[in-house]
This record gives C-alpha cells, structure tokens and sequence, in this order.
C-alpha cells in the first residue's frame, strides 16, 4: 500500500513496552493513526468489519491477520522543517493542512529515526541553513526522508532541499555521520516546486551507495528514495507469501507482475513460475526491479516501464499468453483498460493484492461480471492504529 501519513507521540520516557497502549498527544493533530489510542483488539474487530462490509458480497472475509507487536514498525519516516517562535521543529503536516505538528517520537515509526532527525535539527542551526517556507519560496531545508532496512540495519537519510546550492553538504554530511556512524547513505535530493510532493526529481548521492537494502522472504531489495516499498516489512512478508501460496504456481506458468513496484512479488514467486514480466510506471522502481532480479541472480524475469493498462492492452493485442496475474494497484484501483485487457488475455488466475477495500470491491463487481469467480479474502494488518487495511483475494477465470 501506498502513502499515508506519519503520526507522533512525545511521551517520556518512550514506550518500549511494545505491548503497552500510548496515547500519543499528537494524535487529534497529526491525524495519521486514526485508531491511535483504540485497543489493539478492537482495531482489528474494525478493520475486518470494514472489509466484510465492502467484499463479503463477493465471499467470505477472514479475520484481519494481526502484527505480534504494532509499534515502530514503519521503515520510512518523513519530517517536515519548520520555524516555530524562531526555533526549528520538524514533525507532521496537521490534518488537512500545512500547518507543521512539532513531533519529536512516534509510536509506529522504526526506533532509528527520531535521534537523526533531533541531530539534523541541531545540525541546521549550528550551519546556520534556512528553513524553506512554503508561501515566500525562501530558505534551503525542507523535508528529511528516512528509510531502514530490517534485516540489513541499513539506514538511509535523504535530505530534502529548495536548490542545489547547499554549499555546506560536505561537512554538514560529515558532523551527522559522526554522531550517527549507523547511517549507511545520504542522499541529497533536490525539490524546488510548490508542491506537496516530498521529493524533487534531481538527486545527489553525498555519502554510500544511494540505495539501501532489506530482504523479504530469502530474496534481498534495493531500495531507492523515490521508490515505492512496503512500509512494515514484517506484516508484507506473511502477505506475500499468502499472495504466492494463493496462486499456486507449478512451475509451468507465465506470470505478470503488474504495478510491480521494485519487483518484489514477482521476484519471489520467480523460482515457482516459468516466466514473470513485471510492469510499473515508476522509473526508479523499474530501474530497482532490474537490479534486484540481477542481486538475486532471478533470470527468467523481465521488467517494463509502462502504465499497467497500455501494457496490458497491448499484450492482449499481441496475443501474448499470460497464465497468472498479480496486481498490486495504488488506492485508486485499477484501470478499466487494464481489467479488459485481462478478459481477453483469460489468465487462469489473478492474485488481487489491495489497500482499499472500496476500489477493490468496485474492480471485483467488474471482474465477476466478466467471468472471474472470488475466493476467500485475507485481509492483513500492514499498518497498525492507522485506519489502513491491505487485502488479498485470489480470483479464478469460470468460462
Ligand atoms: N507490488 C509492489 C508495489 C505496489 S504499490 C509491492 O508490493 O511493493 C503500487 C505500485 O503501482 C507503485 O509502485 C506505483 O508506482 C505503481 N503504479 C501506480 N500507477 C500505476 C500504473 N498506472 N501503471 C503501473 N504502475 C503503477
């Protein structure tokens, strides 16, 4: 699933009782956990609802699969800069708004993140760097992107920046790595548009190799700033490995990975299938998704920079024979285009992976009407206390 948005909790000292409930005090503002502070229990009861009340028209609905301990489990982490009273905060964007939380810890964000960002506030104000204000367009510092690999401890900051003209990068690069020598790559990325898009499209890698990796049942991925990874590794794995199972591959199948992001379903199920094309329209996920099929040394798959339904299209076109599909769209859905592709194409199977019950069942109605027959829904909980349910369905062709 895709983007939501970070959540905060200043309490002291920090929960590390992972099976205790915090209230976080940012919770009303930041808005980015809606279930924050609602029994673990009871999140999950709403969630299954939730799903069973858009899909259990179409088959059963287990009940949500659950995360052992829901706390800091978030990979990515973002700030935003901000003066307050001349001083320098960084935290969320409030609810429906620009106004800037000052969020100093948060309960579902990795452990690793909150003391590099506290040095690189320390850090702005002994450089003496502006923090960029969104109306005036002035000042350098924006935003700080981390990123973490679970199983490799890698760690990634990615320094958000008005102009490329941030004369102190070196050193200001050096005095953080000094105070955090568990950093592996920084990343200078430059974003000098109005816009609530984090990052820019130029980027400058100041310290490792730009990327991090992290490694997700037995194969390992490179993970770029832009591109798109699952945020809580360990629930995406047990989702995964539903997703392959649900898809019961022999070995002789030509599958499809669509909307494949740096290419993780379709690597994995790669040793069970005869063949995978993976699709996705995101550059740098494609660009990832080659190298991670090379790094796990995966041959018989290929990636394609393209929108999901024009690629479809023209397989169907072309008469390309495809056996299984996997798809994996953003909040959104899917696309017309891309479900009509798939009747003419007739795979026997397609896994649907999704993180919004209401576009999912929407693309059901479609498919079922088109001669696709639904099995059981698996819901997983990817993203405790936030209001977020990922799902995964697998559909089967009756004509
Ligand atoms: N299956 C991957 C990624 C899922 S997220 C994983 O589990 O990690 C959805 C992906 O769809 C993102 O990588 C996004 O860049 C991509 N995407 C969004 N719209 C698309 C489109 N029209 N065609 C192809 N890919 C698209």
């Amino acid at each position: 699933m895709k983007r939501e948005k970070v959540t905060a909790t200043n309490a002291k000292p920090r929960n590390r009782n992972h099976s205790m409930q915090t209230k976080c005090p940012y919770a009303k503002k930041c808005g980015g956990c809606k279930y924050q502070g609602t029994e673990y229990t009871k999140q999950l009861q709403i969630k299954t609802d939730e799903v069973k009340g858009h899909l259990s028209r179409f088959g059963k609905v287990h009940p949500v699969c659950k995360m052992e301990h829901p706390y800091h489990y978030r990979n990515k982490v973002h700030a935003v800069f901000h003066y307050n009273k001349g001083q320098i905060i960084s935290g969320t964007y409030q609810e429906g708004s620009h106004k800037v939380v000052s969020v100093e810890e948060c309960n579902i964000e990795d452990v690793k993140a909150a003391p590099i960002v506290a040095t690189i506030r320390k850090l702005l104000k002994s450089f003496k760097i502006k923090i960029y204000n969104e109306d005036t367009g002035y000042g350098l510092f924006r935003h700080v992107l981390i990123r973490t690999g679970r199983t490799s401890g890698q760690i990634m900051v990615v320094l958000v920046v008005a102009s490329p003209v941030f004369p102190s990068r070196k050193n200001f690069t050096k005095a953080l790595l000094k105070e955090h020598p568990e950093i592996t790559t920084v990343v200078m990325n430059i974003n000098d548009r109005h816009t609530s898009m984090i990052l820019g499209n130029r980027e400058e890698t100041l310290y490792g190799k730009g990327f991090i990796e992290d490694s997700l049942c037995d194969k390992v991925f490179r993970i770029s700033p832009k591109s798109f990874y699952q945020v809580n590794p360990v629930q995406t794995e047990k989702l995964y490995r539903k997703a392959i199972a649900l898809a019961g591959l022999t070995g002789s199948e030509t599958v499809l990975d669509a909307y494949c992001g740096i290419g993780t379903i379709g690597i994995i199920a790669a040793d069970a299938a005869k063949e995978v094309i993976g699709v996705e329209l995101n550059k740098d996920a494609v660009r990832d998704a080659r190298g991670n099929a090379r790094r796990n040394g995966v041959k018989n798959i290929s990636f394609y920079e393209n929108d999901a339904g024009e690629f479809m299209r023209k397989l169907a076109i072309e008469g390309v024979a495809i056996d299984t599909v996997f798809m994996d769209p953003p909040r959104a859905g899917s696309s017309k285009m891309f479900m009509d592709a798939i009747f003419k194409l007739a795979p026997k199977k397609v896994v649907y992976v999704s993180c919004n019950p209401e576009t999912m069942a929407r693309d059901i109605a479609y498919m079922q009407k088109n001669g696709y027959r639904t099995n059981e829904f698996y819901p997983y909980d990817m993203f405790p206390h936030t209001g977020h349910v990922e799902t995964v369905v697998l559909m089967s062709r009756t004509m």
